[in-house]
């Protein structure tokens, strides 16, 4: 029997780290940090597995939901052994980080809790362990040496090094998705799972299952959009903020907007960026002819690209229009997108474009939801806003549509899905269609700290 234990992240996208006993092996897949919460409120339940065996730690990839509470998972549990793609870890070096310098920020007057150093970040990332996707590493317990287990890797599609885990072992197969996207982004290609079927249980995702397709598009619809939309405000002579992941959506949008630029779609204008999202696209371009994607001769750094941190006084982007590229995605407070969106708000010329998912508890899910002429607040403490700049919504997912979601059940036929990774009518929805479709599925609305018998 295999014991299946969400530690975080079952029902919503927050800190997603999911614990496997496998004949008395303990694998975890993902250890991530919630991006809203603060100290221990933001890291897995990992007190319940003080009494489980813990053996090895599976990173699907690198954003902070899936990896952010690694260090404090190793300092808790420093004989565990972490695996990941050979990107995953690169581009680890650099966001831990990062996220190393927002923690102890955020945390300066909290004395009960301890946050790791750079120096064991350091050691940590040297020693994870280097998997490529699609070639079959096999594991047994470290302390019973029980039955072999055949673990692969499978692009996933949805940034540079991220994959889904296929866990084979003699009682079946389980595979899980981590952030998953089937169809094509501006660099990326979408995953495909030709190669799984049949599986015990399925462990999916499901970010857009309350999300209507219709309203998503694709890629090349809303690029087409987008385009437009940034030639309006570029000849009104504003400025557009795009608040953006610094890994994956950065890259995505900016490979986009250069490409319409080339074509001559695309106003020429400047483009501002940097931080870490800089690093970050060094890594896309160096694994450019090891990883899928659809252009190997395209390059980031072709781009220029105006350093962001070197404007103090943002009256700039009023004398030098162009187009802002800022992380936080979700614009959390404090970080460089929220600053600049309080300046933006003011702007009657300016523009606000989101093209990604927001948390509804986020800053910028306040904003992208309003309208020129709304009073908004764009945290519970902060003072009433006029939004006086144009604010609109595009749709450039990583994530599967809905019906991809159902795809993937088609493809991999499994006995058991076990729904994860979403809000409570996202994953109402995709276990409704698997239920009417498939009279032999068993599916599980998965609860953090709730164990289930697969
Ligand atoms: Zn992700
Ligand atoms: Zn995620």
């Amino acid at each position: 029997m295999i014991n299946f234990l969400p530690l975080g992240g079952a029902d919503e996208i927050g800190a997603s780290s999911f614990y496997l006993n496998i004949s008395g092996t303990g694998i975890l897949l993902d250890c991530g940090i919630h991006p809203r919460k603060n100290g221990i409120e933001a890291l897995p339940k990992f007190d319940l597995l003080n009494e489980l065996p813990l053996d090895y730690v599976f990173i699907s990839h690198d954003h902070q939901d899936h990896i952010g509470s690694l260090p404090f998972l190793i300092k808790k549990f420093p004989h565990v052994i972490v695996f990941t793609t050979t990107q995953t870890k690169e581009i680890a070096g650099i966001t831990l980080h990062n996220a190393a310098n927002i923690l102890t920020e955020n945390l300066k007057d909290e004395n009960s809790f301890e946050i790791y150093t750079h120096d064991e970040i350091d050691l940590l990332v040297k020693s994870i362990r280097e998997v490529e996707c699609d070639v079959p590493l096999i594991i047994k317990g470290l302390r019973h040496h029980g039955e072999e287990i055949k673990i692969t890797f499978i692009d996933a599609g949805h940034i540079l090094g991220s994959a889904g885990i296929l866990i084979e072992h003699s009682g079946g197969k389980i595979f899980y998705t981590g952030d998953i996207n089937l169809s094509d982004q501006s660099i990326m290609i979408g995953a495909d799972l030709s190669g799984i079927k049949k599986l015990n249980a399925l462990i999916m995702e499901t970010t857009y299952g309350a999300s209507d397709s219709e309203k998503i598009g694709s890629w090349i619809s809303e690029s087409k959009r987008f385009t437009k939309a940034v030639n309006k405000i570029l000849h009104k002579g504003g400025s557009i903020l795009i608040p953006v992941f610094a890994l994956g959506k950065t890259q995505e949008i900016l490979s986009m907007i250069y490409e319409s630029m080339k074509k001559g779609e695309l106003t020429e204008t400047n483009i501002y960026g940097g931080g870490i999202g800089k690093e970050i696209s060094r890594v896309y371009d160096k694994s450019k002819f090891i990883t899928r994607r659809k252009d190997r001769d395209f390059e980031l750094k072709e781009i220029p690209q105006n350093d962001l941190f070197e404007i103090e006084d943002y009256n700039h982007f009023k004398k030098h229009p162009g187009i802002v590229l800022a992380s936080s995605g979700m614009m959390i407070e404090g970080t460089s997108s929220f600053k600049l969106m309080k300046y933006w708000l003011d702007q009657k010329d300016f523009a606000i474009f989101g093209v990604g998912y927001m948390d509804p508890d986020t800053p910028g899910f306040k904003v992208i939801n309003s309208k020129r002429g709304n009073k908004i607040h764009v945290t519970d403490f902060d003072e009433e806003r006029n939004v006086n700049c144009e604010v609109e919504r595009f749709y450039f997912p990583s994530h599967s549509k809905r019906e991809d979601l159902l795809k993937i059940v088609e493809q991999t036929k499994p006995e058991k899905v076990i729904l994860v990774h979403g809000e409570a009518s996202a994953k109402n929805w995709v276990g409704k269609e698997i239920l009417t479709t498939y009279k032999n599925i068993k599916v599980y609305a998965a609860e953090d700290c709730r164990g289930i018998f697969i």
